[in-house]
């Protein structure tokens, strides 16, 4: 296979394991062509009030003021007189627009909006405010959109003002019916949906979080509002007791102001309900529940009722008597009803229907696409357990034993919501796999292409024509199979590619079976203990890569190990000063993993103080040079370096004095902006004006990236790649007496390598066993580069701290670029270190690249297996991102690859006469 054949084969192969994860966990559970089930006894309520206060947190409407007295004082009292009360638990994501698909249609949102966006509603479905005869609503042009059937917007800026504007226009509404037939008989209709969304509290709590006087003050305005609404409807319709009320938030929000994740105070949301159909306050002598709110909120003795927020949606169904949204997963809370035993079961009874019904859905979509001999049913609720149970139900409605008709309603719908799940990952398994051999295949191909090409363990190719024919034709019959599988089950048209990919695949690995006998060969001649040993360490190699994704800190075992390598091998005897140099760099670098994560702590002293660090270290290798007069520097040389040295000083200065001028709130000065971007501009032309002998050149690329570094620190990283190059250097000269070690001395001179000759005098030599590990400590490095002092989090909610050296207004595109600059450079360290190491060690990048492919590869399929489908926006963000990440690692590497290959032999010269440096 030639190199642009094989570059292409594994574009592609990574770009099919990179889209199947879409396919395989996101994919919407949602079922179509149910029909829709409705109670059949009269409904207690015409109308239904939804109050929807986003952002607002249980604890702080139930809460009492330090003076004991309610903020909420009109709420407070229908939950002590005349309504039910309890929490609603949310599920994460807790966004708004989750928290409102549970709230009014029953269920879930699904993952799979996660690949197709958020603003558009990626699936169709259906709530109450459908299945109502009419729903007028007011509130947040943001959420609106999304279901409404009639519906106003607000453009007003101050938060509190956003729900008063609501209230306002919800009177005015009513006010404008009177002179308006066909919207009083609208209005008096059955069946009503009337939605406030009240988004102040949210704007409140983002803007000065819940614990802000803003926001409690803007609990007290809604209180207020509803207050107004509620004596305003009932006037309206002559206190006929058939409005129902209903007042919850779409999610909480933490104590800094966020919300998306699973924390309680996001989770927990309030639900106040009352009027037609809901039941009274219920006194109780005590209740128990682990959390200690009933206490301290002083409700001990009325019945706290929780639910889960899409439970909501079931209930006001039933309160005014339309059909349970099609897709609800939720369960009616028959507590918070004050109806009769037989509606209450009637109730329960059309809720096990509905959900009954999306099951048998699922289950034939199933089982139409599945060959009967390979369908798989999901036992515990076959059709005649299901008629069974529908059967029983009924007769005991129709006996009056009611109570056994609800729990027996119950057990139907648990076992129906556990059929839902179980089918709607049917597939999972059998496409996983199909990938995962996919993806072994290609890493096995990989690695015997290395050990063809870049090794001499293979003796002279062999070829069958004959053999290979076979062969052929053997794998694709294989794949005629498969696909022939496919067609008859309709399965959709990326299946095919998923599982017939690994076909073409596995056959290249075969094809090269000689290659594999040749390698078994080699690996039985080698004592059982040595081979054992070297897969177990490359294992767990792997294995630490893959958790410092997960916890940085493993980072710092892995550096620990790192430090004892000279020690475990030896090299420690040959070269004592640097060994002991690399064991202290090594723990050095291993407490960045174990700080906090980047921007949580922000101190300026101590970036200045690197700056002044950095230049102290300049300074004494300046004054070396100068000292040694080395004859291979020239004036041109050192002015180059006495430029990079200023640039330094100014970046410590803009620093300080930004920062000083930013507390004293009088903004960034135009100087420091200026001489910011000049940094930046410069710091990517200067190294390429230094001389190209190793340790010049990759000095003077660290004292440009340093400096454009430290505008862009606002803590304790500044430090992080002074250390990581001094950990790079070290690593290039243990590499040397490494090489000594296996025999191959025709080591090069470090003092007068020089990069821009290496490539036309080197000899490229065969592969050895430790050029593995070369190519281990190179991604280890890369990793550390990238998790020493962030995670994949920090990226996601960067502070803007970090720019203000260069612009203080708003802009995404802008930070963002310099955000990635940041996270860039250290990249370019390692990556350059890496160029040194290869030329050093007379390897051909391609062979070694090879290897970081393999590595990489086996990394990604562990995270592959690791992407999660629930949890927040965050942890499925996450995990996506970390097998995208992998994924991309390869091509990243391969970009940082030309760039230090750029850095490190490129020379422009400054004046027009050509100089000569003598080697
Ligand atoms: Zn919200
Ligand atoms: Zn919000």
């Amino acid at each position: 296979m030639g190199i642009p054949v094989f570059v292409f084969a594994g574009l592609l192969v990574h770009c099919v394991f990179l889209a199947s994860i879409f396919d395989i966990y996101f994919t919407s559970p949602l079922v179509h062509g149910m029909t829709p089930q409705q109670t059949p006894l009269p409904p207690p309520g015409k109308r239904l009030v939804l109050f929807v206060a986003d952002g607002l947190r249980a604890d702080s409407l139930y809460e009492l003021d330090s003076n004991g007295t309610s903020r909420a004082p009109f709420l407070r009292s229908i939950l002590e007189n005349t309504g039910s009360w309890g929490i609603s638990h949310t599920r994460v994501p807790t966004e708004s627009r989750p928290g409102h698909v549970a709230l009014i249609a029953g269920f879930y949102e699904d993952v799979s909006a996660v690949a197709k966006g958020w603003k558009e509603n990626p699936v169709e479905f259906d709530s109450i405010f459908n299945e109502s005869k009419y729903t007028w609503s007011w509130g947040s042009p943001d959420i609106l959109p999304m279901f409404a059937k009639e519906s106003e917007d607000f453009g007003a800026q101050d938060a509190a003002k956003l729900d008063t504007w609501v209230f306002d226009h919800v009177k005015s509404f009513f006010n404008s019916s009177r002179s308006n037939q066909t919207l009083y008989s609208a209005l008096n209709e059955e069946k009503v949906v009337l939605f406030l969304h009240l988004l102040g509290i949210d704007t409140n709590g983002h803007a000065h979080r819940p614990n802000s006087r803003e926001y409690k003050e803007n609990i007290r305005k809604v209180d207020e509002g509803v207050k107004e609404i509620a004596s305003m409807l009932e006037n309206f319709y002559g206190n006929d007791g058939k409005t129902a009320f209903i007042l919850t938030s779409d999610h909480g929000m933490t104590d800094w102001g966020s919300h998306g994740a699973g924390h309680p105070s996001e989770t927990l949301t309030p639900l106040i309900a009352w009027g037609a159909g809901v039941n009274y306050p219920q006194r109780v002598a005590s209740q128990f529940f682990e959390d200690n709110f009933l206490k301290e909120w002083k409700l001990e003795n009325l019945k706290r009722l929780d639910v889960n927020q899409a439970d909501i949606a079931p209930l006001m169904a039933s309160l005014i008597g339309v059909p349970f949204p099609l897709n609800s997963v939720g369960t009616l809370p028959l507590e918070y009803l004050n109806n009769s035993a037989h509606f209450k079961a009637e109730s329960m009874f059309t809720n096990a229907v509905q959900i009954l019904e999306q099951f048998k859905v699922k289950m034939t979509q199933k089982k139409e696409t599945t060959l009967s001999f390979l369908f798989t049913p999901f036992k515990p609720l076959s059709d005649s357990e299901q008629i069974n149970l529908l059967k029983k139900t009924r007769l005991y409605i129709q006996q009056e034993k009611y109570d056994e008709a609800v729990s027996l309603c119950k057990t139907l719908i648990n076992l129906a919501l556990e059929g839902l799940s179980y089918y709607h990952t049917y597939d999972r398994l059998f496409l996983g796999l199909s990938i995962a051999m996919g993806f072994v295949g290609w890493t096995a191909y990989v690695i015997l292409v290395i050990i063809k090409t870049h090794t001499n363990l293979t003796k002279a190719a062999q070829s069958h024509d004959k053999e290979s024919t076979i062969l052929l034709y053997g794998f694709a019959f294989v794949g005629l199979i498969i696909a022939f599988f496919l067609l008859i089950q309709t399965c959709p048209w990326t299946y095919y590619v998923y599982c017939l990919l690994p076909v073409p695949v596995w056959y290249a690995v075969v094809k090269e079976l000689h290659v594999i006998q040749d390698l078994a060969a080699y690996l039985l001649s080698l004592p059982v203990g040595q081979s054992m040993g070297f897969l177990l360490i490359c294992a767990l190699g792997i294995e630490i890569l893959v958790f410092s994704f997960f916890y940085r800190s493993t980072l710092t075992i892995g550096l620990l190990v790192f430090a004892g390598w000279p020690v475990i091998t030896q090299l420690w005897v040959q070269a004592k000063t640097t060994a002991l140099i690399w064991i202290l760099l090594c723990m050095l670098l291993g407490i960045f993993p174990l700080m906090p994560v980047v921007g949580r702590e922000p101190n300026i002293p101590l970036v200045i103080a690197t700056g002044l660090l950095t230049l102290l270290i300049s300074c004494s290798s300046l004054s070396s040079l100068c000292k040694s007069k080395n004859k291979y520097m020239n004036n041109e040389d050192l002015k180059v370096q006495f430029y990079q040295m200023l640039s330094i000083a100014l970046s410590t200065y803009v620093v300080s004095s930004t920062h000083d001028s930013l507390q004293n709130k009088q903004g960034l000065p135009v100087f420091n902006q200026i001489i910011s971007w000049t940094t930046l501009v410069s710091s990517s032309v200067l190294p390429l004006l230094s001389p190209t002998f190793l340790f010049q050149r990759l000095f003077s690329i660290l004292l440009s990236l340093m400096s454009t570094y430290l505008l862009l620190s606002t803590g304790y990283e500044a430090l992080f790649p002074l250390v990581l190059s001094g950990l790079m250097f070290v690593w290039i000269n243990m590499e040397q007496e490494a090489l000594q070690q296996y025999g191959l001395s025709l080591k090069p001179k470090l003092a007068v390598f020089n990069f821009s000759y290496a490539t036309d005098i080197m000899q490229f030599r065969q592969l050895h066993l430790d050029d593995v590990r070369r190519s281990f400590f190179f991604v280890f490095f890369i990793v550390t580069a990238f998790f020493g002092t962030g995670n994949i989090a920090s990226v996601n909610s960067f502070d803007p701290a970090s720019v203000y050296c260069f612009l203080t207004v708003f802009s995404p595109f802008m930070m963002g670029g310099l955000l990635v600059l940041k996270v860039v450079i250290p990249f370019v360290l390692v990556s350059c270190a890496f160029e040194a190491v290869q030329v050093t060690t007379q390897l051909s990048s391609k062979s070694l690249f090879l290897i970081v492919l393999v590595i990489s590869d086996i990394m990604a399929l562990h995270f592959f297996f690791l992407v999660k489908d629930y949890g927040s926006w965050l942890d499925i963000g996450a995990s996506i991102s970390h097998y995208v990440l992998v994924m991309s690692l390869t091509i990243f590497m391969m970009l940082m690859n030309g760039l230090a290959q750029l850095l490190t032999t490129k020379k422009l010269e400054l004046s027009r006469k050509t100089k000569h440096h003598s080697t």
